[in-house]
């Protein structure tokens, strides 16, 4: 990767030579020293305290055996990461990732995001990720309460309500945070709010389910209403995947008036021009998790096609991929852009590529980076950080209005710093900047560490 900036070039340099074979993690890196050209030109002494030397490089890395016993009696062998990014602005936070494709790379990548996104909710939050290349697919509920018993006595070594309080994300939903948090409240005896996305007879916060799909919509309704004086309002959309993400940014996108006509998970995706039936989806998806295929049984204006790819050749007006990395091409995009796309906005982690970005930005369509459009889940665990800390629970409204004015506040943050480093309307390295910069005096004010 090529920057005009030397002193960039050398950390960027740096970082890829200390981290070989990790692609997702230097995308990520690459992509946010990209945005920081203004911020290193106008403030010399980030580079003396060294400020992205030390952001680069994790506080602390751990990987570890998960071995555990399947429902045959066979011994089964996983690996476990936890990657503790950065801590100058508050606990590590960061959600746990169950799937076969977690290796070191995807952890630091999404561990290093993180960091930025916590930074722009304005809650007290640093920087974590974690997971392991556990698949959760076919496992009967005794194998996932077993495996999860066997990650959480080694991850809670490294854990606690001030320290490190992890959370879901892909294939960790409030099943499996409520087996970890089961077992870490046996072994440390302990009950504190190490984990968020708990149950809520056990100090779950209200909205938490809905959070990152609803806090996602209430980005883009504010951005349309900032950027063009638009809003969701009889818009065609896409989106992609039909998990946890996916499910409540289809829900909140027809409850603002939004058209969603398509979903996807990792196999295909249909097609159904009446309108999504979102509560035919939760049925099918939510639980038993059976394939979105099952939907065309029960809908006969629905079309299903194979190959998750598929849905980006769909005219639309809003495209929201919320399925994972990279699930996004260049090819996509122009697709995308060909069939009238006015803005797009990510509820997953950087599931548009590099290339799909750029070809985004020089069409002029409004492009949120998740980092800043899906930080409504984060912020609504911090609030249940919260809310565990006072033990008390909000209302739903409470948390719900908490969360708009969160998700309002960080359009604007980064609508702002972007104009204010010369790139106006440059919502990726308005993200990046608004997010780096409270860090990174954070880290100056803490001294060498
Ligand atoms: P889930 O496990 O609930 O759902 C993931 C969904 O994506 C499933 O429908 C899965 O299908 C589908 N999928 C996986 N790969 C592909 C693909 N290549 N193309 C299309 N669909 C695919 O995860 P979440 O909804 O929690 O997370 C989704 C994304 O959002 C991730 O990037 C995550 O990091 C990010 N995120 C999640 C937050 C949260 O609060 N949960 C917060 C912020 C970001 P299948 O079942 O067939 O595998």
């Amino acid at each position: 990767m090529l920057f005009a900036d030397s002193y960039l070039q050398s950390v960027y340099d740096r970082t890829a030579a200390r981290n070989p074979n990790e692609p997702e993690f230097l995308q990520a890196v690459g992509e946010v020293l990209r945005c920081l050209e203004p911020v290193i030109q106008r403030r010399p002494e980030l580079q003396r305290h060294a400020i992205l030397e030390r952001m680069t490089e994790p506080d602390r890395f751990l990987q570890f055996r998960v071995a555990w016993q399947d429902d045959s009696g066979n011994i089964q062998v996983n690996r476990g990461y936890r990657v503790q990014f950065n801590s100058a602005i508050g606990p590590y936070k960061g959600g746990l990732r169950f799937h076969p494709s977690v290796n070191a790379s995807i952890i630091k990548f999404l561990g290093f995001e993180q960091g930025f996104k916590n930074s722009l909710t304005g809650l007290p939050m640093g920087g974590g990720k974690g997971g392991s290349d556990f698949d959760p697919k076919g496992k009967s509920d005794s194998e996932i309460m077993r495996f999860c018993q066997a990650f959480m006595t080694e991850l809670c070594r490294y854990i606690g309500p001030d320290t490190d309080v992890p959370a879901g994300d892909i294939g960790v939903g409030a099943r499996e945070v409520g087996y970890l948090f089961g077992q870490y409240k046996r072994i440390q005896n302990q009950y504190c709010g190490v984990l968020t996305g708990k149950g809520l007879s056990f100090g779950g916060s209200l909205v938490r389910k809905e959070a990152t799909g609803y806090g996602l919509l209430y980005f883009v309704e504010e951005m349309l209403s900032c950027m063009k004086q638009d809003s969701v309002k009889q818009k065609t959309i896409l989106v992609s995947g039909s998990g946890n993400v996916a499910i409540y940014a289809v829900e909140k996108a027809q409850q603002l008036g939004g058209n969603v006509v398509a979903m996807s998970d990792s196999k295909g995706y249909i097609y159904d021009p009446a309108g999504i039936d979102i509560e035919l989806v939760k049925s099918i998806r939510e639980g038993s998790r059976q394939p979105l295929s099952r939907y065309v049984e029960h809908r006969t204006s629905a079309q299903y096609t194979e190959g998750c790819r598929g849905i980006w050749s769909l005219p639309c007006d809003i495209a929201l991929p919320c399925a994972t990395q990279n699930e996004l091409s260049a090819q996509d995009a122009e697709q995308l852009i060909k069939n009238g796309v006015s803005a797009v906005a990510e509820g997953a982690n950087m599931p548009c590529t590099p290339e799909a970005v750029s070809l985004f930005q020089q069409a002029g369509i409004l492009y949120a980076p998740g980092k800043a459009s899906n930080a409504g889940g984060v912020a609504v665990s911090g609030l249940e950080m919260s809310q565990n800390s006072l033990r008390y629970s909000w209302t739903a409204g409470e948390v719900d209005q908490k969360l708009h004015q969160i998700m309002a506040g960080i359009f604007h943050s980064t609508f702002d710093a972007a104009k204010e480093y010369g790139a106006e309307n440059d919502l990726l390295t308005g993200a990046n900047i608004a997010g780096f910069l409270k860090i990174a005096d954070a880290m100056i004010a803490q001294g060498v560490y």
